[in-house]
């Protein structure tokens, strides 16, 4: 048994129950035992392949939206264009090499800086990018970084950080919160914490008994910062994660690991654990500071933004293995029954600035 789980249940014995927020946070974040703290997450060795890491394609056409998002923005210097929750550095390797072959100058004028939460992730970050011409800043949070217009790009960012869950009971909505069973075994409960149900969606107001709804407000946190820098200063960012566009209730609390889905409970600190982003309260949040929000399947983005012919230009030298290859990863990243549908890509700027692939729309 891992000591995390250990620490936990005395933690749960002595003090009471956790959130699911709580539990997520320690499990992800213990500075000894926690999942990003200290596992190796990403890749085919890992527990999980992020869309950078299957193919050098997802980071070649980011690149290419984030040079028009800073054409589109007035070509502002100094500027910042900027990675948050980098994992390896996989994608903003890709965005720079791609940068370097498209337009040199947007790399020369602009700052680099890498948003990372785990200083042994920010660590190997840098020995991947820290020896380029482009000379990134890592910054620990959004809060520190320079008051310029910033370009943002965040994959997979949003369903790392903790959220709630919330239990439909006949006395209402209440918290799901980490307890101990019977046998001392970390277990759910429902706690004695209520719900503001002003800011239910219509489909949870008439909820069965049992239902989940979830709130994430460190994710609503985290948008309203890059929001609110984004509306005094300029810039737009993008996030791609694996959610929904419409809020509504529904258990998608997950663990990973090596590649399967794991019990919530059996390897705190060894699995990633995860949910569904909301995408509508985190648009809620943007538009709250007068932002214009684009959202889209993950799919729609990748196509719109070139994917087959980037594939075909790559395939186009290589053997018919060769191309099978990059189709394989097309479907992967764009395919309606693997990546392309279930994630989704949110851009965020000023009204009136025109982002690729669907230009101004709100
Ligand atoms: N973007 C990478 C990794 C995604 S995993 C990829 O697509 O492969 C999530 C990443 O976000 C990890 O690097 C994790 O350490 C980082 N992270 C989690 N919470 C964070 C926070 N609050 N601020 C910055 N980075 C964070």
């Amino acid at each position: 048994m891992s000591d995390l789980k250990e620490r936990l249940k005395r933690l749960i014995a002595s003090d009471g129950a956790i959130s699911v927020a709580d539990y997520m946070a320690i499990c992800l974040f213990d500075p000894e035992s926690g999942y990003y703290t200290t596992s190796e997450p990403f890749g085919v060795s890992g527990d999980f392949v992020t869309a950078p890491e299957i193919s050098q394609m997802f980071g070649e056409l980011i690149a290419v939206w984030a040079l028009s998002a800073w054409h589109q923005s007035g070509k502002p210097v100094p500027s910042m264009l900027a990675e948050i929750g980098p994992g390896n550095g996989t994608l903003m390797a890709d965005i720079l090499r791609t940068l370097n072959q498209l337009d040199p100058t947007f790399v020369i004028l602009s700052r680099i800086g890498m948003i990372e939460a785990s200083p042994r992730l920010a660590e190997k970050q840098r020995q991947k990018l820290g020896t380029g011409k482009a000379k990134p800043t890592w910054f620990p949070d959004v809060s520190k970084l320079p008051k310029v217009p910033l370009i943002l790009i965040g994959n997979e960012i949003f369903d790392a950080l903790p959220f709630r869950q919330f239990v439909k009971t006949d006395s209402g909505w209440r918290e799901r919160m980490v307890s101990l069973d019977d046998k001392g075994e970390l277990c759910f409960s429902v706690g004695l914490g209520g719900l503001d149900e002003n800011i239910l969606p219509a489909s949870a107001k008439t909820a069965e008994e049992s239902a989940i709804f979830e709130v994430a407000p460190s994710r609503e946190a985290l948008m309203d910062l890059v929001a609110a820098h984004i509306a005094k200063h300029g810039g737009a960012a993008l996030f791609a994660d694996y959610g929904h566009l419409q809020s509504g209730v529904g258990d998608t609390f997950q663990a990973m690991r090596a590649h399967a889905y794991d019990d919530l409970f059996a390897n705190p600190g060894m699995a990633d654990l995860t949910s569904h982003v909301d995408f509508e309260a985190l648009a809620g949040v943007a538009r709250r500071h007068g932002l214009d929000v684009t959202l889209s399947t993950q799919a729609e983005f990748l196509v719109g933004m070139g994917l087959l012919e980037r594939a075909g230009a790559m395939g186009a030298p290589l053997d018919q293995q060769g191309r099978q290859a990059i189709q394989r990863d097309v479907d992967r990243l764009a395919g309606a029954d693997q990546m392309g549908n279930l994630f989704k890509v949110m851009m965020i700027a000023p009204k009136g600035v025109s982002l690729p692939p669907f230009g101004t729309m709100d």
